[in-house]
């Protein structure tokens, strides 16, 4: 199975023709839903299949309430630290041509203790894979990647946000990691002293990608994620992940996209998913993930947009 350590959020979205600039007041359509970069992949590796864990940090509120009943109805086995701070918010502005402003209030998110998470041993200790990003404590995701390591679980970090440090720590402890070209970007020029400008990285030569993601994840395997541009992956290792080239490109799916939230979160979850259920060629991992984060992008929202098993299909 997998196990996410992560955040939840409840989003609250406003439509509306341009972004209001300070001082300025404007009405705009709103609707609110789950999100969290956390919850979001969870729900996608539910949904794409896999008996899936979530670990998280939720407050005694409304918001808490909510999460448990979605998890429920997922089927997800949630394992939250209930904390003294409200749950964690996001409040996000998207203009008529989908440019976006946001605000995250981690609330409890930020709470997320190492002892909870040493505390989900029996979950840790027989995942087929432990999948984490950057919206939750440092400490915590670090316990939780021990444990993986440990257990020879693979270790799965999507390092996103792209403004959070990674600290080279925790890369060490990472097998795969799934950046974005943004968060590629900010990561090669923290570790590597290399600045590639993210507009640039889809027209670079494949050698000099490899090259660079070998540069960033000595040991391990990084899959960039670009966009409609599909994706690239690199391994230190193809031979154990099943792979037989140490580097290729995938298309992504021709989907009709109509919004792009949490396109990266359902392609990490359902990458996740894929991996658990061992068998397949890594390719054919990364063809369902593209597949899966395509057809995401076919509906609004983020959590509630991930697809279930029965829409994948054409
Ligand atoms: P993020 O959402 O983190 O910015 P990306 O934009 O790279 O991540 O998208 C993640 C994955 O979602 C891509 O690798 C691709 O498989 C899929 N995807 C994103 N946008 C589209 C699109 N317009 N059409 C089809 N697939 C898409």
């Amino acid at each position: 199975g997998v196990v996410v350590i992560g955040s939840f959020n409840i989003d609250h979205v406003w439509s509306l023709p341009e972004l209001p600039r300070p001082g300025e007041t404007r009405s705009g359509t709103y609707r609110t839903g789950p999100g969290g970069k956390g919850f979001n992949q969870a729900t996608a590796a539910a949904r794409a299949g896999a008996a899936t864990t979530f670990i998280c940090a939720l407050g005694s509120d409304a918001g808490g309430t909510l999460a448990r009943s979605l998890a429920t109805g997922d089927g997800i086995d949630l394992r939250a630290e209930t904390v003294d701070a409200p749950t964690g918010t996001a409040g996000i502005y998207v203009d008529h041509g989908g440019l976006n402003s946001i605000v995250i209030g981690p609330g409890a998110n930020a709470h997320l203790s190492p002892r909870h998470i040493q505390a989900q041993t029996d979950a840790l200790s027989t995942a087929g894979v432990v999948l984490a990003q950057m919206e939750s404590p440092l400490d915590a995701v670090a316990a939780g990647f021990t444990a993986a390591n440990a257990a020879g679980a693979l270790a799965m970090l999507n390092p996103a946000p792209a403004d959070a440090l990674v600290p080279a720590s925790l890369l060490a402890r990472c097998d795969l990691i799934t950046p974005n070209e943004s968060e590629f970007c900010a990561q090669l020029a923290r570790h590597c002293g290399e600045h590639v400008e993210a507009d640039g990285l889809a027209g670079l030569d494949d050698d000099r990608l490899h090259a660079l993601c070998r540069r960033l994840l000595p040991h391990g395997t990084v899959v960039i994620t670009l966009g409609a541009a599909g994706c690239f992956a690199s391994h230190a290792d193809p031979g154990r992940h099943g792979d037989d080239l140490p580097f290729r490109r995938v298309p992504a799916f021709p989907a009709q996209a109509i919004d792009t939230t949490g396109a990266g979160d359902a392609f990490s979850g359902a990458l996740a998913a894929s991996i658990a259920a061992g068998g397949a060629r890594f390719s054919d991992h990364l063809e369902f993930a593209s597949r899966y984060a395509g057809k995401a992008t076919e509906k609004p929202g983020a959590a509630e947009a991930m697809p279930r098993r029965e829409e994948l299909a054409d």
